[in-house]
């Protein structure tokens, strides 16, 4: 292998091959280090793709999208075992590391397993896995190292009944109770996955709400879902102790209480991988959580030249913006014009249901004092939601009321995740209330909840005295309020 390099990339996760992919189009020499044995990073082997593999074979094989009919005890497997969950996800992490090991071959990236730190601004050792240490300079380097779980020491981590979330995907056996500490994405993703198993599932949660950046709205309609089917929210107390026995744990909560269970989750909160990485040698410092800083618009650190993108600068923490900000940062780094990140991004958070939100909520409406009017519609108002036994989901839009313009989408249901992205179009390129009211939806699909929605909101927008909408809808419009 060479040993200098235009762009060096460290860790193959969504911000590193999308910056290596994006250099190699330039005709850039690019070397990824990746120091796990296999490439794609948190997103591949514990965070995003196994997550949603999991969550899907436990849908399919429990039943769950078949229950609105069939009823609550309905199964599709009657046995569910850690092994049939297992078999879906290997499977799926083998295909995904095979795409993207064929995308570096395609486009020239060298890919190198080991461990990188600097050496200085220009140069890398790369420690490799057979004890050699390989030196490597570079012109240009991005940081793409993600995060790791947090692990605080009053937790007694022990890999089989207390664990992470990256263990939580190697368990041996399904536990019949289970305690998730963190009501963060992750712990209610797994919280309510587990419960779709017919797990008992507690969630312990210090703040009074969760995922308290979603609208109000869809938080409600959501965490009434959850206590519906048993998922017991213990909001505003903390985890203080940890406690393994042999075939249960019991957590003590700050309040006093405690709860018994055969399986913790600790899921409160990730760190950044910065430790191991040399930055005292290239004159950075991360903050306490492990997280560096970089411009916001170009992902340069404060060393020109030094780059860092995904989980390791922090919010907002997805595969989904990591690429494109990976992207962004080779773009800058090569003096090639480089897209903006978009205002706009859309959060999927895949607990059951899927929740899913671009734009603003009415929460941020009020605080920034703009004029809104909103419009509801209910998966069970669709004809495709009485074909899929849907009894639960909503879809929300919100509108400015002087310009009609799409000021948020908020759903929570069935598909929120894929759905959100008509919203997110509409919502990017200024799109107002008419287009959805004007426009012909296929049917049936859940899709057509927008035009529910939006003859909602133009009800209620009629309201104002404003007729500045003339539609052939119209007429729709009012029979439908
Ligand atoms: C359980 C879970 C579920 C998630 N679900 C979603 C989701 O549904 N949608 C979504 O958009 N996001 C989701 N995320 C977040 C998503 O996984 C991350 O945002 C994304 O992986 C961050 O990408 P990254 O490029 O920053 O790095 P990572 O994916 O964290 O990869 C970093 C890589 O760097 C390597 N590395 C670290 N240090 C070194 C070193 N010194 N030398 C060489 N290599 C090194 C690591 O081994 C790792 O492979 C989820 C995360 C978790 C944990």
């Amino acid at each position: 292998m060479q040993n200098a390099f235009d762009l060096i990339v460290i860790g193959s996760g969504p911000a590193g091959r999308r910056a290596a992919i994006q250099a190699a189009k330039l005709d850039k020499n690019v070397l990824v280090v990746e120091k796990s044995h296999r490439v794609g990073g948190v997103s591949v082997h514990t965070g995003t793709i196994p997550s949603k593999t999991l969550r899907e074979t436990v849908l399919n094989l429990s039943g769950w999208r078949e229950r609105g009919f069939y009823g609550r005890t309905y199964k599709v497997k009657s046995d569910i075992t850690a092994n049939d969950l297992r078999h879906r996800l290997s499977k799926t992490l083998d295909h995904e590391v095979d795409v993207l090991e064929h995308q570096f071959t395609r486009n020239n990236v060298t890919m190198i397993n080991g461990h990188a730190r600097f050496l200085s601004r220009q140069e890398v050792e790369v420690a490799l896995p057979d004890g050699r240490v390989q030196q490597v300079k570079f012109e240009r380097a991005l940081i793409s190292v993600g995060t790791k779980p947090y692990r605080p020491d009053y937790v007694p981590f022990n890999g089989t009944t207390v664990l992470d979330s990256d263990e939580i995907l190697n368990i041996a056996d399904l536990p019949r109770s289970l305690t998730v500490i963190g009501a963060g994405v992750i712990g209610i993703e797994y919280a309510t996955i587990f419960s779709a198993l017919d797990i008992s599932v507690t969630v312990i949660e210090p703040r009074s709400s969760i995922l308290s950046f979603i609208d109000d709205e869809l938080i409600d309609e959501f965490t009434y879902e959850l206590r519906d089917r048993g998922i017991k929210l213990l909001l505003g107390c903390k985890a203080q102790n940890v406690h393994a026995f042999d075939g249960h744990c019991i957590v003590d909560l700050s309040d006093g209480r405690k709860v018994k269970s055969e399986m913790v989750l600790y899921a409160a909160g990730r760190l950044g991988a910065s430790t191991d990485i040399g930055l005292d040698a290239i004159g950075l410092d991360a903050d306490s959580r492990g997280r560096l800083k970089v411009d916001p618009v170009t992902f340069e650190t404060d060393v020109p030249n030094i780059y860092a993108a995904g989980d390791i600068i922090g919010f907002p923490s997805l595969a989904s913006t990591s690429m494109s900000q990976g992207r962004i940062a080779v773009c800058h780094a090569f003096q090639v014009p480089n897209p903006a990140q978009p205002e706009h991004f859309p959060y999927g958070i895949y607990a059951v249901p899927e929740i899913s939100t671009v734009g603003l909520s009415e929460r941020e409406l009020k605080e920034q004092g703009i004029p809104y009017e909103c419009g509801v519609a209910r998966f069970r108002e669709t004809s495709r939601g009485h074909i899929m036994g849907l009894q639960r989901g909503m879809l929300k839009l919100l509108f400015h009321i002087e310009t009609r313009k799409l000021l948020g989408v908020h759903i929570v249901g069935e598909g929120a995740t894929e759905l959100i992205h008509i919203g997110q179009a509409v919502l990017v390129l200024g799109g107002e209330l008419s287009y959805f009211i004007d426009n012909v939806f296929n049917y049936p699909t859940l899709a057509e909840a927008y035009k529910i929605a939006a003859l909602d909101a133009w009800n209620r927008l009629s309201l104002h005295g404003d007729a500045t909408i003339q539609t052939a809808a119209t007429d729709l419009a009012v029979v439908n309020g």
